[in-house]
């Protein structure tokens, strides 16, 4: 079924869908390759918590929260090659194709979990401040 956009034209979802597959294959097919990413406070090992496995459109990419400090970062990602091919020949058709939104529902889904788990780290965190500042005094 096709309704109004919003920009003038007439929408089309089979046509964004069609890119969200071939996105999909190429990460599958090693077209857009994946690489493993390391926060920037340089904790090794990682201590990550997965967010969300999937973006909106259901592609596949994992946001995962770093427990040493709280960034949240896409891991694994594509390489720049792939995000580069990826911005020129998919993301516009995608995510120019669906209808605008202010506020998609799986911000609020991913805002929801990561403050949880940053509120709790954060709590965590906190005490053993408190324990170590005590232990100090
Ligand atoms: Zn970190």
């Amino acid at each position: 079924m096709a309704s109004s956009n919003g920009n003038g034209g007439v929408w089309d979802k089979n046509t964004p869908l069609r890119y969200v597959t071939q996105v999909m294959r190429k990460l599958d097919d090693g077209t857009y390759p994946t690489e493993a990413t390391k926060c920037f406070c340089g904790i090794e090992p990682a201590n990550d918590s997965v967010l969300t496995e999937r973006d909106r459109y259901t592609i596949p990419h994992r946001m995962v929260l770093c427990e040493n400090c709280l960034l949240i970062r896409a891991n694994p990602r594509m390489t720049k090659e792939a995000y580069e091919q990826f911005y020129n020949n998919e993301y516009r058709k995608i995510y120019d194709g669906f209808p605008y939104q202010e506020k998609s529902e799986d911000d609020d889904f991913l805002f929801g979990i990561a403050y949880e788990k940053a509120k709790s780290l954060a709590q965590k965190q906190c005490n053993l401040f408190l324990f170590n500042w005590l232990k100090c005094a």
